[in-house]
């Protein structure tokens, strides 16, 4: 398939909406001041064909983004003893809830939400995973240097007070090892790093290619099992509350941040990023859904 009309004729639709809809993150006032019209767009296949529109290398902050990765690499380390901290079921909840910890003894329904995500911070601390490990792993995925922006991890830090509970919750069951200021911030860290689409594309790609190294093919960034088990956790909570809603328009496991940006994975075949910032009420990119919804119907590519 040739996916370059295909991103194209997306961009050429998508374009005249912008700025017609959603809203940009505002509870966090460096990203507040991003511009909402933008819109880009990148993928690439398992056999190396890459295709790209619009912004597609803007940089933008992944936000929640990054916690396809920090999972990856908890699970890689600590294989299913991971799972007795964090849950695997959708939380049918926004992606800062309090709510269901409670009822739960402080175990995060899932990796994806920031009590999940929060949770493996505090894992990868035990295990001597630190901030330059993370930046050293998104750069070898992506095969650029990758950083954090400095001004958007201090701006959370600032205004993290949800996060803060979170974490302090949890670590009144017993659930946190390690000191809640270290943790956060390595949480805000990974929320804060930046990157464009291309750089997103390429970096999940061990996803569609039973967890082989995206670039270069190498063994292995995850097992080809965990490769798929992130897939289904991506599909069943990668975009929160609207998971099903998700699944149901475009049938493909999906990552989400508050950034706008959207990496989103077909199988065997290809991954692909999203990007523009005005969000819908749940938190997801309004049209990176809209553009997936029509890279889906487009390409008839869908898990299902
Ligand atoms: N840094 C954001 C937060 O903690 C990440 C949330 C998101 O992207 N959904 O609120």
């Amino acid at each position: 398939m040739n996916f370059q009309p295909i991103l194209d004729s997306i961009d050429a639709e998508i374009r005249p909406l912008l700025g017609r809809g959603g809203q940009v993150a505002n509870y966090i006032p460096a990203l507040a001041r991003v511009p909402a019209e933008r819109f880009g767009i990148a993928l690439r296949t398992c056999d190396g064909q890459e295709a790209r529109a619009g912004d597609a290398e803007t940089p933008f902050s992944i936000q929640s983004i990054s916690k396809l990765f920090t999972l990856t690499r908890a699970m890689r380390r600590m294989g299913d003893a991971l799972w007795e901290r964090i849950g695997r079921e959708p939380s049918g909840n926004p992606f800062n809830s309090l709510v269901q910890l409670e009822a739960e003894q402080g175990k995060p329904r899932n990796p994806f939400i920031n009590a999940g995500a929060i949770a493996v911070a505090d894992r990868l601390l035990s295990l001597g995973d630190r901030k330059a490990d993370l930046l050293a792993f998104m750069s070898e995925l992506s095969g650029e240097p990758i950083a954090f922006d400095d001004e958007v991890a201090a701006s959370e830090a600032a205004t993290g007070y949800r996060n803060l509970a979170l974490a302090n919750f949890m670590k009144s069951f017993g659930k946190i090892d390690n000191d809640v200021a270290a943790v956060v911030d390595l949480y805000f860290h990974q929320c804060a790093i930046r990157m464009n689409c291309v750089q997103l594309a390429h970096a999940a790609g061990f996803l569609c290619r039973d967890g082989a190294h995206p670039l270069d093919g190498r063994p292995e960034v995850a097992s080809a099992r965990q490769a798929r088990r992130i897939n289904a956790l991506m599909l069943t909570c990668g975009t929160y509350d609207a998971a099903g809603d998700v699944a149901f328009s475009i049938g493909l496991p999906c990552k989400s941040g508050v950034g706008g940006g959207i990496v989103a994975v077909v199988p065997d075949k290809l991954s692909l990023c999203v990007w523009s910032p005005a969000l819908d009420h749940s938190g997801n990119s309004l049209l990176g859904l809209k553009a997936l919804e029509l890279f889906a119907g487009r390409t008839g590519l869908s898990i299902f």
